[in-house]
């Protein structure tokens, strides 16, 4: 089991410290105990870390829940259909040669590689202090983090702003922050 293991990508660390990112956005919970699962988004801009967060499961299934069923269908199914081009671009964590680093390398849907892009998001769902191999991380180009932003409904938009809102001891530029850069792996 132990050599299935990865850390957690350079890419995927803090901005500020140069470490891993050690608490929830939300509840503070700590995450890199083993057996802790939460994720991490960033959104860069121009080479430079635009927003970073981390959620925990607890956080994330919340959050989850204030949104509609159609959102949460409309981006399983564009997931679905953009899937294949995922798998053929990349190989998963059977492969003897996965190499996480090399999923962050190019826009997961498009294929651009990451120096041609100004704008880019990427996602990565842990373990403690390790990938949790139920998902692989990747990244994508701002334009398709517009695109899936676009999938959810007004409702759901609604929703997850006031699910933000509500949150007690949520620091006011995080709301800011999680209101346009909203989570995509939720
Ligand atoms: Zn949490």
């Amino acid at each position: 089991m132990d050599e299935n293991k990865y850390p957690i990508p350079s890419l995927f660390r803090s901005f500020l410290t140069d470490k891993p990112i050690e608490n929830c956005i939300m509840c503070e919970k700590f995450l890199l105990d083993e057996g802790t699962e939460y994720f991490i988004e960033k959104a860069f801009k121009d080479d430079y870390v635009e927003v970073e967060y981390a959620v925990c499961m607890d956080c994330a299934e919340n959050m989850k829940g204030t949104m509609s069923k159609q959102s949460i269908e409309n981006i399983e199914n564009y997931f679905r259909s953009n899937m294949q081009f995922m798998q053929e671009r990349f190989m998963n964590f059977e492969d003897d040669n996965f190499d996480p680093e090399k999923m962050l390398s190019q826009c997961a849907i498009t294929g651009t590689k990451r120096e041609d892009l100004n704008e880019y998001q990427i996602a990565g769902f842990f373990n403690g202090s390790h990938l949790n191999p139920a998902t692989i991380p990747f990244l994508i180009s701002g334009e398709i983090a517009e695109e899936i932003n676009g999938l959810l409904s007004k409702e759901t938009k609604g929703e997850i702003d006031g699910f933000v809102d509500d949150f007690i001891g949520l620091p006011p530029e995080w709301r800011e922050i999680l209101k346009t850069h909203r989570p995509i792996l939720i």
